[in-house]
């Protein structure tokens, strides 16, 4: 597998995610609803996995959810995260429907005092990666 220069800086013009990294630079969490029956569908793909449709039109969420999982990782896995260290990825189930959790970070919170459920929010900040020129805007999460 060929690895791009930016890793792990993720790929924000690549078509079935592409209006989730627009959303993020101009501050709006954006989940893809079904046209059909309405749910959303997260992670994005070409059908719906509830009804099978194909139509999606994405939405501004709200940003509040509820922190379902995490780990504290204190040992970078790969060189770009070594100044990151120690920091929380994370799954943040969202508000309008918790069964759609979304893979992040936990940021500017104490992380020992994570819990499961807590209450959270999205703050939009850049994601920099050791020795990898360039950033992105994403949707990370504090405590509300
Ligand atoms: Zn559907």
């Amino acid at each position: 597998m060929e690895t791009r220069r930016e890793f792990p800086l993720p790929d924000t013009s690549w078509e079935p995610i592409r209006e989730f990294w627009a959303g993020a630079a101009a501050n709006e969490l954006r989940i893809p609803r079904c046209a059909s029956c309405g749910r959303l569908c997260w992670y994005p793909r070409e059908r719906c996995r509830q009804c099978d449709g194909e139509g999606f039109a994405w939405e501004a969420m709200s940003g509040r959810g509820t922190l379902f999982s995490w780990v504290v990782v204190t040992h970078p896995f790969l060189p770009q995260f070594g100044d990151l260290t120690p920091f929380a990825p994370a799954l943040v189930a969202l508000e309008e429907d918790p069964s759609v959790r979304l893979a992040t970070r936990m940021v500017e919170c104490d992380l020992d005092a994570l819990e499961f459920e807590m209450p959270v929010r999205v703050e939009f900040r850049p994601l920099i990666f050791t020795d990898v020129e360039g950033e992105v805007t994403a949707p990370l999460f504090v405590p509300a």
